[in-house]
């Protein structure tokens, strides 16, 4: 239970300082060259490629557009992933090392052209990304980081001093990176798409897409048909690529509050470190900067103090940057691929029209922004030079350390958590503001009790493979250890890959 009251607003700055928009839902069974199912930054940046190009596009989204990760970023648009080119030179190269910063740094550059050409007034600016350290032992590292980066031609420096308020030991700093407002950035893409035969429908969650000539997605509000298929929700709601298996839903947090200018530092800015990292940037909001600062990353309910994070992050937003009041709190998750590159391309080598793109881990601005264009040139026809690197169907490493971590996580949660705890927790345990699973008449239960008293049951089942949810203090949700869907107290889904809400129990 909290002690402390968590700080801010439990809301996305990103999704608080936009307008609210309102396309319909489906309601008649329409057909169009393209059906894109998910409107974050993947499935809007191949809608605006492919209809520019001359198809006619449907865009569904289950909720409202960019109001899934791409609303709960933190929008840094940069080539510079944390440490990331010594690993891929290492393990696969020094070509695919340089294919990877260069379809990224061409990604910075197309969001960069979209913005021109649409005169996008999404607070676009170019600035530097580091990648830094507090601490004397990291240096190696980062310098051997800043060296491979170097050799491949990307805009990177070995520095000792940064903008930031406090000293570091050092960085990597790619020059010329971006920043920006991705939902102000989605919002005005998203606009230029419906019209002559093209669409987007809200509110229309896609049950499933039946692959055929035309395919059928298949949604709760009726069907649409479509030569082709783009699922871009994230980790694709379809199982049979088993997307679900080759990477990991990672939840990260972030708070916002108003800094003074002359403290504000220019640039964007990510620390070494496994949990307590800080990834730090500024954005301009009606004449004042407002002060975004990250962290706490975990595996999806891996952790027992979720709600620590938040104030953790407001901490060191006040000791390091004389932050006064914190005011948002939000978080998200995103998927880690196994092998550090994304997936993108044939949902399956027997797939001919249903396209994925997942895996970002956590840089998905610029590796979304690139699914866009390589998915595209895909169903265009045309030649991508970056398709064979990130084919979505390439063998991978099912047994690396980490991925057969995961998936024996999985399976023990699988079996395990369905017993765990059995008849030890009643209802009376749980205390207002407060998650729990508890029995009730001998079958497990997830129960909520808000702060008025009143009790919301749940099937604790996730509907997308049947492991036991967990209860996340800090946001107050559901959430599945096994695969991310993340469900409201209510059942209702925040998050999938899950299509359907959690089963309703009746006492
Ligand atoms: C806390 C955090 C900070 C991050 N910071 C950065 C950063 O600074 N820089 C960076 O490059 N990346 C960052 N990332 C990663 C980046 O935000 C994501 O990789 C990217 O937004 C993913 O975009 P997407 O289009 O795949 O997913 P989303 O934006 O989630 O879009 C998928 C859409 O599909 C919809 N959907 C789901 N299921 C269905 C269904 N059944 N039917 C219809 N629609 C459906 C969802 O509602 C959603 O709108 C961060 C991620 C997190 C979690």
């Amino acid at each position: 239970m909290n002690v402390l009251p968590l700080p801010g607003q439990p809301v996305s700055y990103w999704i608080d300082s936009t307008l609210k928009i309102d396309y319909p839902s489906l309601s008649e069974n329409i057909s169009v060259d393209v059906a894109i199912v998910g409107g974050g930054i993947v499935g809007i940046t191949a809608a605006t490629l492919l209809k520019r190009a001359g198809k006619t596009v449907a865009v569904i989204e289950a909720d409202r557009i960019a109001s899934g990760v791409t609303g709960h970023t933190t929008a840094k648009l940069t080539s510079l992933h944390e440490l990331i080119y010594s690993q891929l030179i290492d393990k696969m190269g020094e070509e695919k090392a340089r294919a990877y910063g260069e379809s990224n740094q061409t990604a910075i550059e197309q969001v960069a052209r979209f913005v021109k050409e649409e005169n996008i007034d999404c607070d676009f600016s170019r600035t530097s990304a580091y990648t830094f350290s507090e601490s004397e032992s990291n240096v190696e590292t980062l310098e051997a980081e800043y060296k491979a980066a170097a050799s491949l031609g990307l805009p990177a420096h070995f520095v000792r001093h940064s903008p930031l308020p406090f000293p570091i030991a050092g960085a990597v700093r790619f020059d010329n990176q971006a920043q920006f407002h991705p939902r102000k950035y989605i919002l005005s893409l998203a606009d230029k798409i419906p019209g002559n035969g093209s669409y987007i429908f809200e509110n229309t969650r896609v049950k499933t897409v039946e692959e055929g000539e035309p395919c059928s997605v298949v949604t709760e509000c009726g069907n649409l048909t479509a030569k082709d298929v783009i699922v871009a929700t994230n980790l694709p709601i379809l199982d049979q690529g088993l997307y679900f298996a080759k990477a990991h839903p990672k939840r990260s947090y972030l708070v916002g509050g108003f800094i003074e200018p002359e403290k504000a530092p220019e640039g964007m800015y990510i620390s070494l470190g496994e949990r307590h990292y800080r990834s730090i940037r500024t954005t301009p909001h009606n004449g004042q900067t407002l002060l975004i600062v990250g962290g706490e990353g975990h595996k999806t309910a891996s952790v027992d103090d979720e709600e620590q994070g938040y104030s953790r992050l407001e901490e060191f937003a006040r000791q390091r940057f004389g932050i006064e009041e914190i005011q948002y709190r939000w978080s998200s998750q995103d998927f880690v691929s196994f092998d550090k590159l994304p997936y993108i391309g044939k949902l399956t080598p027997a797939s001919n029209h249903t396209y994925v793109a997942t895996g970002f881990s956590l840089w998905g601005m610029s590796k979304g922004t690139l699914s866009g264009m390589l998915l595209s040139d895909l169903i265009l026809g045309r030649p991508n030079p970056w398709a064979e690197l990130y084919d979505s169907t390439r063998a991978t490493p099912f047994v690396s350390g980490q991925s057969v971590k995961n998936n024996f996580d999985v399976a023990t949660r699988w079996i395990g958590d369905r017993f765990k705890g059995l008849d030890k927790t009643s209802l009376q345990d749980v205390a207002p503001g407060e998650g729990k699973l508890v029995t009730i008449e001998g079958e497990k239960v997830a129960a909520y009790r808000d702060e008025q008293g009143e009790v919301h049951l749940n099937s604790p089942i996730c509907p997308h493979l049947g492991c036991v949810v967990d209860w996340h203090d800090g946001d107050k949700t559901w959430e599945c250890p096994c695969h991310g869907s993340r469900f409201t107290c209510d059942g209702d889904i925040v998050q999938g890959p899950a299509v359907k809400k959690l089963g309703a129990i009746e006492v």
